[in-house]
């Protein structure tokens, strides 16, 4: 018999690393003890209260990536996504302010930041400063690049006027990258990344959104107005802001897929425990079949959810292309977080309809996962330019 040596059976993905496992469990208990509690509130006042943001730089949950010599964790993009999910299962309102300081501020500073911008703001955003990310404006959401706000290039420094809408994190934000155009008539081309502060002169924080769901978190407008940046804040170089936020959303979207993992799971947690406990005809819903068969279902969608997530998650890890995964992954997950979140309001009778109960919540919640980062439609451009292997 010739030796031969069977390869090494890959891991499942969902089998966690030591680390992997430690770090999710620490946060599972943090949502648990420390948010939970603050949940209701934060969704009836449309705030999240400081001090749980504290708590997060804290935990080490708002620079999970940035590397130890700057004060971050030096953790990877997989473990962002666990955070992410498991914020998700209890609020993906603070899952989102995590969301979008990690997989998009704080990537694209490691990406794209000079030496002196990273050891400028870094340590800040692993310890105390909120990041927010700025490319959408009123007239340019799907088709991003299509923005107004010009950035006039003075020598050393740059003036940005023109308006952002619907910025996540805004009202907590010290730190916003911003996308610009240097010159409209260059389109793409001249769109152009900007590190800017909240106390730049010529900055200040518009009309805030009263919303649907994620309501705690905070979603602005910004109002430039000759706002002056240093040309030492230009992140990436002039003219190339388009593939800094073609390639940050790339990475961005898997973290909304692990939002939809987490808010689809908090809400099915709730489904499978009230169809134990409800009784009619004299035993427990979860006793029919008909129930039985929609926890099923709700589990398999989570599963395969949760699977093309950590997949996407794990190729961008290993440096291999996601692109096409990390679409599928936003696309297919935030359907089922609807179709969950849905039907966990109906396993839930007319209390699943009220206030009073949890899962109404979640419904509300999950519905913007088809919406940022790329509508359902742009996923499905994304995935379709992939697979047939050229441009739209
Ligand atoms: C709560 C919230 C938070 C957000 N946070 C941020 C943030 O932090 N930073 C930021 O920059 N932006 C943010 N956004 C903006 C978000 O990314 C945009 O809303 C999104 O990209 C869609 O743009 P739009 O709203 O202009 O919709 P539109 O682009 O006008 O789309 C409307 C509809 O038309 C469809 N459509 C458009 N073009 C096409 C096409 N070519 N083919 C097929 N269908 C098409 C879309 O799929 C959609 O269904 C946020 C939005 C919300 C609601």
């Amino acid at each position: 018999m010739a030796d031969t040596v069977s390869a090494p059976r890959s891991l499942p993905l969902t089998d966690l690393s030591e680390d992997e496992r430690m770090f999710r469990d620490q946060v599972r208990q943090f949502a648990e003890d420390e948010v939970r509690p603050l949940v209701s509130k934060m969704d009836q006042e449309a705030r999240i209260p400081r001090e749980l943001i504290d708590a997060c730089f804290e935990l080490g949950i708002m620079g999970i990536e940035i590397p130890d010599e700057h004060g971050g964790a030096g953790a990877t993009f997989f473990m962002s996504v666990l955070v992410v999910e498991e914020l998700a299962r209890v609020d993906a309102s603070l899952a989102v302010l995590v969301d979008v300081q990690n997989t998009l501020v704080n990537n694209a500073l490691l990406r794209w930041g000079t030496a002196d911008q990273k050891s400028r703001y870094l340590p800040a955003l692993a310890s105390k400063w909120v990041g927010a990310y700025a490319l959408s404006e009123a007239g340019s959401g799907s088709d991003a690049f299509a923005l107004a706000c010009r950035a006039h290039d003075r020598g050393d420094h740059f003036e940005l006027t023109g308006r952002k809408l619907w910025i996540t994190n805004a009202a907590e934000a010290d730190l916003f990258v911003v996308m610009a155009t240097v010159d409209p008539a260059r389109g793409y081309k001249g769109i152009t990344s900007f590190l800017v502060e909240r106390s730049f002169p010529g900055f200040q924080i518009g009309k805030k959104e009263d919303k649907l769901g994620i309501r705690a978190s905070s979603t602005c407008e910004l109002i430039l107005e000759g706002c002056r940046v240093p040309r030492e804040n230009v992140l990436g170089e002039v003219g190339k802001g388009y593939k800094i936020a073609i390639e940050t959303l790339n990475e961005g979207r898997i973290g909304i897929g692990a939002q939809m993992v987490g808010v689809a799971q908090g809400s099915y947690d709730h489904g499978m425990r009230y169809a134990q406990e409800r009784q009619q005809f004299g035993r427990p819903i979860a006793d029919f079949q008909a129930v039985q068969f929609l926890l099923a279902e709700l589990a398999t969608e989570i599963e395969a959810s949760r699977l093309l997530t950590y997949n996407a998650a794990r190729l961008r890890d290993t440096g291999a292309s996601f692109i096409k995964e990390a679409a599928m992954a936003k696309l297919f997950a935030s359907r089922a977080a609807e179709h969950v979140t849905s039907k966990v309001v109906e396993i839930y009778g007319g209390y699943g309809f009220t206030r009073e109960y949890p899962v109404e919540k979640y419904f509300r919640d999950q519905k913007v996962g088809q919406i940022y980062e790329g509508t359902t439609n742009m996923q499905l451009m994304v995935i379709a330019k992939q697979i047939l292997g050229k441009m739209q």
